[in-house]
Formats: structure tokens, sequence, C-alpha cells
């Protein structure tokens, strides 16, 4: 049957009708899918796949011929074809939705690139309607002649730009061989020279124009010879306890900001395409009000006064340093091997005690173990590297590895004279020693299951139940479409009650990174980013009711 067939049979009919739609149609340069059909127009729109078979895209084997290559130029064609599906939208033609990424290049569900090279893409359209009837013949324009024509169209490697196309697919390689290279080399993160760092604004992601260019300096400065760039210059930082230090509006917290994002990969022109951090890296910021669910926080949380144990701990709303120092207790639970934070946003008891303070108030009066007596065992018995952007708090010159100073946005090292100065200052007692090793929880099923009632309802809020679960201190969380990934994952979110969270939760990421379209019970929805194991950790701690079995010590 032909799509032109069906609509002009249901022309004119209550909107109902087009249900008749689901289903294939087959045209000589692809497949068009029905897979969802909304049941009224104001209903969430419907769901259509364009499909083109390897032969009918055309896309040379090299292009698509690693993963990361794949990922890239599925990034690279669903930004196309999200731009023709709004021009669409401008034209009045129709409302074509296809979702695409901001700054970040990331796996998603709104275009895929199979292995042998075929190409799918879905998006989501609304069908045109007459108050409530069926509008046959605009629907066939949108579906042929827009849909097919001009956003799967837009698709074919015939249609496309090659030397950008090429650009982009090949960055995949010199990235893969960088983040080899971090790893051999014993880095958390490499800064190539040239890199532009601040962004256009709060709101932006986009590169600022005009910046001041980073420039390595010579006593951190690393080549690495790259596959397609060839050699970079650029700051490389090892593992261990990193200062990022400087005078205010001097640029500690963009840096800060750009190793945060370092996990991503970025779309050529970012600014950042060649800035990369360890995968394993996580920001952790203080989170004042957030609830905190069995973790043990005795590293840095000894008895409470009025007895409560810290050990196994909960509350519904913790404070500034209770929830900085749960946010690094689970992070260690799920495996990171960087911690990045910011001064700025960090609770101040918590990174420190200083000498004053600790000629004043007894240690037995106080229940904080700070993070300055805790960096340095947590690198060298955990193997777990700590970055600090710090303006205030010169007492962790004492425990740093390296002091990296920047002044008017450019960094210098300033080691040996934070070393000299910690030596000669007032001196801190260290008050604690030793790092325990992390405690894994193990999770087992909810008494009450929230079920259907599990959504996004933002970029950085999700739905549970009857609660709204704030993910908004989340800095790694960059995708409104990682934010419905992870809302739908939790949905489905089961345990035995025998297994520890880490290892549910890599479970459940392997599955939906080999096919996105399993976050949802139905596999519809094309919107949807890959996220990482540490946010989607982080929005299952912060579930109201989490049932955990046992701790294992
Ligand atoms: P700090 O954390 O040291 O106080 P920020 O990182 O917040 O400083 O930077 C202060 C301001 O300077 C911000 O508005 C930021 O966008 C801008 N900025 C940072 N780096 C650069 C740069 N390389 N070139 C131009 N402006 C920059
Ligand atoms: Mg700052």
């Amino acid at each position: 049957m032909h799509l032109s067939e069906v609509l002009a049979r249901i022309d004119g009919r209550s909107y109902a009708a087009y249900r008749e739609l689901a289903g294939r149609f087959a045209y000589p340069e692809g497949e068009l899918v029905v897979e969802r059909v909304q049941a009224d127009p104001f209903a969430p729109p419907s769901r259509v796949c364009f499909r083109l078979a390897a032969n009918q895209a055309g896309f040379p084997a090299e292009l698509f011929a690693t993963a990361s290559r794949r990922v890239a130029l599925a990034d690279y064609l669903a930004r196309r074809a999200a731009r023709a599906a709004q021009s669409l939208g401008r034209e009045g033609r129709g409302r074509v939705v296809v979702d695409c990424g901001g700054q970040e290049v990331l796996p998603r569900n709104s275009l895929r690139v199979e292995a042998d090279g075929a190409v799918r893409l879905r998006c989501a359209v609304e069908l045109p309607a007459k108050g409530r009837t069926v509008l046959g013949r605009r629907a066939l324009r949108l579906l042929e002649e827009d849909l097919r024509g001009r956003v799967a169209g837009s698709l074919r490697y015939a249609a496309l730009p090659r030397e950008e196309l090429a650009r982009w697919v090949y960055l995949a390689d010199d990235r893969d061989f960088l983040r080899g290279e971090l790893e051999r080399r014993g880095w958390v993160a490499f800064v190539p020279g040239g890199a532009v760092l601040p962004r256009e604004s709060g709101r932006s992601q986009r590169p600022m124009a005009g910046a001041v260019a980073f420039f390595p300096p010579p006593e951190l400065a690393a080549t690495v010879r790259l596959p397609r760039a060839g050699p970079v210059r650029g700051m490389a930082l090892p593992r261990g306890v990193t200062l990022l230090i400087g005078g205010g509006f001097h640029g500690k917290s963009t840096l800060l900001s750009a190793l945060e994002r370092g996990v991503y990969d970025h779309v050529p022109d970012d600014g950042r395409e060649l800035l990369l951090t360890d995968r394993d890296a996580v920001k952790v910021r203080a989170e004042d009000g957030r609830r905190v669910t069995r973790v043990d926080l005795s590293a840095f949380l000894a008895q409470l006064p009025g007895g409560v144990e810290t050990a196994d701990f909960a509350t519904e709303s913790a404070s500034g340093s209770t929830s900085q120092a749960a946010n690094i207790l689970e992070a260690l639970e799920l495996g990171a091997r960087v911690l990045l934070l910011d001064e700025d946003k960090s609770a101040g008891n918590f990174l420190v005690r200083d000498a004053l303070m600790q000629r004043v108030v007894a240690k037995d009066q106080e229940p904080i173990t700070p993070l300055v007596d805790r960096v340095r065992p947590l690198w060298e018995e955990r193997g777990v590297s700590t970055v600090l952007a710090l303006g205030g708090c010169g007492d962790y010159f004492a425990v740093a590895d390296r002091v990296v100073l920047l002044e008017e946005y450019r960094p210098r090292d300033a080691t040996q004279e934070a070393r000299a100065a910690a030596a000669a200052g007032p001196a801190r007692r260290s008050e604690a020693s030793g790092f325990p090793a992390p405690v894994a929880r193990v999770p087992c099923r909810r008494g009450d299951d929230p079920g259907r009632r599990v959504s996004a309802l933002g970029p950085d809020r999700i739905r549970y139940g009857r609660e709204e679960v704030d993910l908004s201190f989340l800095d790694q969380l960059v995708e409104p479409g990682q934010t419905r990934a992870v809302a739908d994952i939790l949905r489905r979110f089961d345990a035995d009650g025998r297994r520890p969270l880490r290892e549910v939760l890599v479970e459940f990421l392997a599955e939906v990174a080999a096919d996105l379209d399993r976050c949802s019970p139905q596999g519809v929805p094309g919107d949807y980013a890959l996220p990482r194991l540490y946010e989607l950790g982080a929005a299952w701690n912060r579930l109201p009711d989490l049932a955990v079995a046992q701790l294992l010590r």
C-alpha cells in the first residue's frame, strides 16, 4: 500500500483514522516507518522513522569503520536533519522535530548509523489536522515531500559537503588516540594550546568570541602526535592532587568547567574539541538540601551531636558539607577516578579547618574531617586524583602535587612558590590519616513501584511518582536527552538485592548503550542521549524511598 492511498482514504475523517498510517512504506531511496500515531492533535507528536540501507545512504565504509566514527557521523547527520526539520517549521509546512545535541557529540537515538552503514532517522511529527479531522493532502506533503524528500534526503552521502563531513568524522580518531594517551601517560586531562575555554554566556555553551586562547605553561607542556591533526602541544595534568589558583575573575572556574565537560566529546570549532578529561572524572558540589540514603560518611563525618551515626547515614535534607561528602562518597562507590571541585561551589567547612580555628574549636567538638586532610590519602591509597579550583584557601598548598596559577586566563606553574609559602606559613595540624575503602550499597526492589509516573520534567528535573527530583547540581548532565534517558532507565530500574549498585547500573547502561531505544519499554521515543554512569547513579541516589538491602564494607 502506498502512503498516498492510505491518506486519500482517511482524508477528512476523524483524527483517530490516522492510526491506519502505522506501518512501513517503501521508496526507492529508503523506507518510511510510522511507528506511533498520536491519538489526537494535542497529544504528544507521532513518531516516524526513515531507514536508509547502506547502499541507499551511500557512505564509504571508512566513514563508519569504528564505533567512534559512527557516533560522530550520526551526530553530524542528526544536526543536518534537525536543521532541515526546523526550516520546515519556519516555512509553515508543518512541525517535525529531530533531537540533536548542543556542543557535545553523544550517542543518540534520533539518528543511528549501524555497523554496516545503514542509517536510521527518527523524528517527532505533528500530523496535520483541521479541528479534529485528518488533512490527508497536507499530511502527504509533510511526510512524503518534506520528511522523506528534504529531511531524510539531506542525509544521503551524495548530498553532503564532503570536507566538512570528513573533518567531523575523523576528529573521532584523534580523540580516541588522545584518550588512549591520557591512560598511557597517566594524565587526568589534556588542554591543547589554542583551546577556547570560556563560553558565550551562562546560558550558551557556544565558544566566547574574542576569548584569550589557552597557552600551556612550559613546565606542564607535553606534545602528543595525533593521527590526523599531527603534533599538538598542550597542558597535561598528571594524576594526583592539582590546584588551579589565581585571583577572582582570572579564569579558574572557566578552566574547571572545561575539564568537567572534557569527559565528553565536542563538535569541531567548539574550542574544546581536543580538550579531554578522564571519562571517570566527577564534579562534586555542595548541595544543601539534597536527600541522602544510607551512605557511609565516616571518612568525612564522625558521630554527630545527639549521637547520630554516620557510617550508615540518611537524611531528607543534608547540609552543605554533608551533601558534598555524600556526593564524593557516592562517586567513589561508582568508581570515580578523578574528583573536580570548585571552591565557589563547595562548603567552606568541608574544604578546611584552618590553624586558628583548630586552636579555638577543639578537635573532639568538630565532627567534620575536612577534605584537605583526606585528599592525599585518597590519591595515595585509593588512586583517586583531585583537581581543585581555589581562590581563598591556601591550606591546600601543603597537600598538592602541583599548583597552576592563572593570571589573566594564562596558566603558569606555581608549585614551588606554593610549597615555599606552605613551609613558611602558619601550620595547621593534619587531623586524619588514610582513606577508608568506599562502601558498596546493594539496592533492592522498592516497596511501592511508581511505575509509569516517572518522567523527565525538563533538562535537570525528573518526576518520580509524587515527587520531583532535582538534578540541577549535576554539572555533567549536559543534555535534556540524557535526563530523559535517566528518567526512563530509573522507571525500569529493578534490583534483586544481591548485587552492588555499580554492577546493576553498569548493566543497565551497557544495555542502553548498545541500543538507546531500550531506555523505554516501548522503544519508540527518538530523543534519548546516552548518560554517564555517574549521572545515572546520582539521579538514583536522589530518589525518595530508596531500598537498600545491605552495605558491603
Ligand atoms: P574565577 O573562577 O577565577 O573567578 P572565572 O573562570 O569565573 O574566574 O572567569 C571570570 C570571567 O572571565 C568569566 O566571565 C569568563 O567568561 C571570563 N573568561 C574566562 N576565561 C577567559 C578567557 N580565556 N578569555 C576571555 N575571557 C575569559
Ligand atoms: Mg570561580
